[in-house]
């Protein structure tokens, strides 16, 4: 079985799709992995510690692989040199762009989008959903206290008191837990909403206020949030419009999955923020949570800045990557048989929920199959 792990070509991605713990792994299931060379290079993995744990560092050349590990979906260049039936394992970016999933299909290569594992016990050690998310919500408050002209904890010093600074999550799943744990632990005042009133229950837990507007439970069986109604939509921005004049901080994390990022810090609502007020929008990829943020970039409206940086869990790659690695390694074990041959087994829930191509096709439900 020869893995290949190719260097991300996608612009600003700093990760990779394996580390040397993964590789080390690999190699004694019987593999032969190889690292194209510098693929580790943002995720400060050097060469050498991927040759160490036994890989071939190559320059490219991967027709022969039967197997190639991505955290994005990989070049048309790169498809188009796999043989047929290559199993593509990576973050493939299903929503959204049927041209893209068209060309992964007409490659002839197996494909699994990570993004599509089932929300179940089983899955949680193959979900990059869940392991990158954990990282951006941290990094997105550690933003903000950066870009945030006053403290987070308040201090009280001789020459007079400084208050606590009062942080506001928006969207309660993986994210916007870990992003109420930091702003905790540096001291601000939180509180939280969501849609899903399960949450209220892991807000309280870590010490922070719960927001909730009277609306109906949006939670779905899968796990995830569907959209409001109408009149939901309408309670909840009421709420959060009086909410929000008073915090300095605010982070949203609010997703649902393949559609737009709901709308939830209108333009008007940024207006009302006091000046020096920071909004940092995890849902930018998608649309944004807010719709002044842009991609990448920093905007400044009326004193409130809005930062809009894409791909959080990237700028902490020295841990994003080797998680991300770890999960789809585990994955790629649900399919490697005791001999070291492979073995796709369409009765697995977590191999047929991510499968969208094989044979030349797309073979999702959700991406027309
Ligand atoms: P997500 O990234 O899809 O969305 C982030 C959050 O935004 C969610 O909590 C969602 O409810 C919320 N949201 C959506 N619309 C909103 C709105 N209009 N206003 C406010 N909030 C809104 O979600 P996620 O982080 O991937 O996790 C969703 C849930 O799945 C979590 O409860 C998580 O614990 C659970 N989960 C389970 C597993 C597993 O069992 N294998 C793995 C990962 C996550």
């Amino acid at each position: 079985m020869k893995i290949a792990i190719p260097t991300e070509t996608q612009h600003g991605e700093s990760r990779v799709a394996a580390s040397p713990d993964t590789v080390k792994a690999f190699i004694k299931k019987g593999a032969d992995v190889a690292v194209e060379a510098s693929a580790g290079k943002g995720a400060s993995i050097p060469d050498e510690a991927f040759a160490a744990a036994g890989a071939r560092i190559v320059q490219g050349g991967f027709g022969d692989a039967d197997v190639v590990l991505t955290v994005r979906r990989p070049s048309g260049e790169l498809l188009s040199s796999l043989k047929r039936g290559t199993l593509l394992i990576g973050g493939l970016e299903p929503y959204g762009d049927k041209a893209g999933l068209d060309a992964i299909a007409a490659a002839g290569v197996t494909a699994f989008a990570m993004e599509l594992m089932p929300r179940i016990t089983r899955a949680q050690s193959m979900d990059i959903l869940s392991s990158q998310a954990n990282l951006a919500g941290y990094k997105a408050v550690i933003d903000a206290a950066f870009h945030f002209t006053r403290a987070f904890p308040m201090m009280m010093t001789a020459a007079g008191t400084v208050p606590a600074a009062k942080v506001f999550i928006m969207g309660v799943g993986v994210a916007g837990l870990q992003a109420i744990a930091t702003a905790r632990r540096l001291g601000a005042i939180v509180s939280a909403t969501d849609v899903r009133k399960a949450t209220e229950e892991q807000v309280k837990s870590l010490g922070a206020k719960f927001v909730y507007a009277d609306i109906a439970d949006a939670a779905t069986s899968g796990g995830y949030a569907r959209e409001l109604s109408a009149e939901d939509k309408a309670r909840q921005a009421a709420l959060v419009a009086n909410h929000v004049k008073t915090q300095d901080v605010i982070i949203t994390t609010a997703l649902i999955p393949g559609r737009p990022a709901p709308v939830l810090i209108t333009q008007e609502m940024v207006e009302s923020m006091k000046p020096g007020s920071i909004i940092v929008d995890l849902a930018v990829e998608r649309g944004g949570n807010c719709p002044l943020s842009k991609p990448d970039q920093i905007v400044e409206h009326k004193g409130v800045k809005i930062v809009g940086t894409v791909n959080l869990a990237g700028k902490l790659a020295g841990n994003a990557a080797p998680l991300f690695a770890r999960n789809l390694a585990n994955f790629l074990d649900l399919m490697i048989q005791k001999d070291g041959s492979l073995k796709i087994d369409d009765a697995d829930e977590c191999i047929r929920g991510t499968m969208i191509a094989r044979d030349g096709a797309l073979v999702h439900p959700m991406f027309g199959a």
